[in-house]
């Protein structure tokens, strides 16, 4: 028997599912973790290379704002002080070289993104490979159903963290939630391909992005901390796509883009490649507060496209909707 009850169910176990899950725990709260997938980290998921190997399939790195809500940023520095995240000081450029290359520091879970995830929900309950296709009431409360109909877990309160377009599939019939469908029209997607090189390249920045018609960013991941590289590579590179350029190109459109454009003859080894359907949202069609809550109903939503679309959106919603729904904290 799968099917559980808890206080709170979070579909979900991305940057948004697994920061909510974690101040709940810490609260007190319990609660459980939905996830369709294998593991934790959704968008930060990493795909293995070779047995000592793996890269960061989506999101490279996360911000550092000076900005930032003091409970988030008293949160990085905990993170960073336990060792599973670490600041990315790196050389950044643009591809049309318009501006200098720049010193920046960012943040990297190591060794790879979702580590993070794992650090910090791992001890939650979590049903991964669960795809929550239903939500209904019963007596009150909550049922979670599969798309045989099974109950997986029933809750007095539900939140999705989905991306918009799969959080307007669970919350279409219920009040509140039709701006989903405004954001789930906005979504974009991304390739992104690994490529390794025996030699080393002569690039003088560690992440280029913006400036070129097919590449949004490449990251020279090697260079990532506590990364190290596939056997037999002197570095690794992820090429990520352009929105526009996802639509049409295929991965050996961007390893060709990027080994012409810095003049590269030796061989890429294409390492591994992904499309992400719903890899980013145009947050810039919603205003208003970085989540959902229908108090009457006990349902709620929170995740990057609430917010600013990226890592940082995405955990200040989880705090916002944490700080609405627990208001004792
Ligand atoms: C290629 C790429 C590059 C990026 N670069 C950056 C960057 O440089 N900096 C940055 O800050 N951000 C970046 N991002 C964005 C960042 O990855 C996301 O903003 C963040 O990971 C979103 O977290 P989330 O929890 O809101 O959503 P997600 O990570 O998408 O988590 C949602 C989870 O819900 C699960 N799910 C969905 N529907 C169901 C269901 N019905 N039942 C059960 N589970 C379900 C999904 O499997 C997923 O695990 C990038 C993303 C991509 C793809």
């Amino acid at each position: 028997m799968t099917s559980v009850s808890v206080e709170v169910a979070i579909i979900g176990a991305g940057t948004a599912g697994c920061f909510i899950a974690s101040l709940l725990d810490e609260a007190g709260v319990s609660c459980r973790l939905l996830e369709k997938s294998r593991g934790l980290g959704g968008r930060c998921s990493r795909r293995r290379i070779d047995e000592n190997y793996s890269v960061d399939l989506g999101a490279p790195e996360f911000a550092m704002n000076a900005d930032l809500d003091p409970v988030l940023l008293a949160k990085q520095q905990a993170w960073i002080r336990a060792g599973f995240v670490s600041a990315w000081q790196r050389p950044s450029a643009r591809f049309d070289a318009t501006t200098d290359t720049q010193m920046q520091t960012t943040l990297c879970a190591t060794p790879s993104m979702n580590t993070w995830h794992k650090q910090i929900a791992g001890h939650i309950d979590t049903l991964t490979g669960s795809r929550v296709q239903r939500l209904q009431k019963s007596a009150g409360r909550w049922q979670l159903l599969d798309a045989d109909g099974q109950v997986l877990t029933e809750a007095d309160k539900v939140i999705v963290t989905s991306p918009a377009e799969q959080a307007y599939d669970l919350l279409k019939d219920f009040d509140g939630f039709k701006e989903c469908k405004t954001v789930a029209d906005a979504s974009l997607a991304q390739y992104v391909c690994a490529v390794g090189f025996s030699q080393p390249l002569n690039l003088s920045a560690d992440v280029y992005r913006g400036g070129h018609p097919l590449l949004h960013t490449a990251i020279r991941e090697s260079s990532k901390p506590a990364r190290g590289t596939a056997r037999g590579l002197a570095e690794v590179w992820m090429l990520h796509s352009t929105f526009a350029a996802a639509q049409h190109d295929s991965p050996d459109a961007l390893i060709e883009a990027f080994c012409q454009h810095f003049a590269i003859e030796q061989t890429a080894q294409v390492l591994t490649s992904h499309y992400w359907r719903l890899s980013r949202h145009d947050t810039s069609v919603r205003q208003g507060q970085p989540f959902i809550w229908n108090d009457a109903l006990q349902l709620g939503c929170c995740a990057d496209w609430l917010d600013s679309g990226d890592m940082q959106g995405a955990l200040n919603s989880s705090l916002q909707l944490f700080r609405a729904i627990h208001p004792a904290q």
